[in-house]
């Protein structure tokens, strides 16, 4: 199939990436995601030899990180950073800061209770009928906030081929699970050969109903999903993938294509936001993001309360800011750009939704509600119902 962009009725709200400090590297490189893997910005001092001016917190931080979590950022995303900017959503995102030192004593280095909750290495069991399988520690992009930074970015995480395969094992012994999250670090770091290895085995097993595959590669290194990638993950249908969008400027030509290579193999997207002080905790960036979201053919999931993983202390918000966002939304636009808001409860409690209050009032024969305006509407129940 071909597109034609200029019959494109949407594209133009989404423009194509700038290169920044890449500018010069020839388009055939700069598409190829090999490239891009392989000339990952890894060392922050390499910036400055680009041309692109490092405050001192970033150049302090990325000493003062260097031994807990990696830096790794694709040209692609470096070139989405405002070098003008120290604020630049995705520069917070991706370049260390000194924030990431400071800890409080509630702060946690396995947040979520993912390793507690690991019956095989690798394997996440919490809810009854699905699991995370953890299958690699590598990313195109390690994002500052993330919850696993324990583990992503260190190779010596790394499953290898007999984990894996335990994994696949415990899925086969637990007729239970019929939901299976394949995650990490992103599985589409690796190649599509060993992923397609992993999803064929998964797809075997007759209990399985769903696969899920949690990337952020159609935000950090969207060249890496082609039409062939695309097509590979839906022979595995019913497949999701849910990927991780934060900000309008993650939203690009880039991005919109690599979501639409996955839409057209007839896999359904879902996005799980995190809010991250500086970032996106504002209603409109938000609503922005999750209204370019639909367009990308990418329903808006969860968002998230950063967790109490240990270096995000500087990105948290409070609930309540996360209640006001909440509020923007329902109403003042689409139902579909409003997803779930959750605390991914620390200790490993799952996931826990938190609600705004529309419910004013109640008593034996009616509910009071507001709506988003504010207007106040009463709701009369049966009265031959017997009440709980
Ligand atoms: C988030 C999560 C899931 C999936 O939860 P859903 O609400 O079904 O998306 C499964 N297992 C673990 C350990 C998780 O953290
Ligand atoms: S892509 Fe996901 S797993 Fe990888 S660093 Fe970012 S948040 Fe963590």
């Amino acid at each position: 199939m071909t597109h034609d962009s200029t019959r494109d009725p949407v594209a133009h709200h989404f423009p194509p990436a700038p290169r920044g400090p890449f500018k010069d590297v020839p388009g055939a490189q700069w598409r190829n995601w090999h490239w891009q893997l392989q000339h990952r910005v890894r060392e922050v001092a390499d910036l400055d030899a680009l041309g692109f001016p490092l405050t001192a917190d970033e150049r302090r931080a990325a000493e003062a990180t260097r031994s807990e979590f990696r830096v790794a950022i694709t040209p692609y995303y470096a070139g989405l950073m405002d070098p003008d900017d120290p604020g630049c959503p995705v520069r917070l995102q991706a370049l260390p800061r000194m924030g990431e030192t400071e800890a409080d004593s509630w702060d946690l280095v396995d947040p979520l209770a993912e390793e507690r909750d690991m019956p095989v290495p690798g394997i996440t069991h919490r809810y009854p009928d699905r699991v995370l399988f953890y299958i690699s520690p590598d990313c195109a992009v390690f994002c500052r906030h993330c919850t696993r930074k324990r583990k992503v970015s260190d190779p010596a995480t790394a499953a290898n081929d007999d984990q894996i395969r335990g994994g696949i094992e415990y899925v086969r012994r637990h007729p239970e699970v019929r939901d299976v999250i394949v995650s990490g670090g992103d599985p589409l770091a690796f190649s599509d050969d060993r992923l397609e290895w992993i999803l064929r085995d998964v797809r075997a097993i007759p209990h399985v109903e769903i696969i899920r595959v949690g990337t952020r590669v159609p935000v950090t290194m969207p060249h890496r999903i082609t039409p062939e990638t695309a097509a590979m993950l839906g022979r595995y249908h019913p497949l999701f993938v849910n990927t991780h969008f934060n900000h309008p400027k993650e939203c690009t030509r880039e991005a919109y294509e690599a979501c639409r290579n996955l839409a057209e193999a007839g896999i359904p997207l879902g996005n799980p936001l995190v809010l991250l002080r500086g970032v996106n905790d504002d209603a409109e960036v938000v609503k922005r993001t999750n209204q370019l979201l639909l367009m990308m053919r990418v329903r808006p999931y969860y968002i998230y309360l950063c967790d109490l993983a240990r270096g995000n202390r500087h990105f948290r918000t409070t609930y309540e800011k996360g209640l006001e966002i909440m509020r923007a939304l329902r109403g003042w636009t689409s139902g579909l750009a409003v997803p779930y808001l959750v605390i991914d409860a620390p200790g490993g409690g799952g996931k826990v939704p938190i609600l705004p209050n529309y419910v004013e009032e109640r008593d034996d024969e009616k509910v009071v509600v507001r709506n988003f305006r504010g207007t106040r509407h009463v709701y009369y129940e049966p009265v031959d119902v017997k009440k709980s």
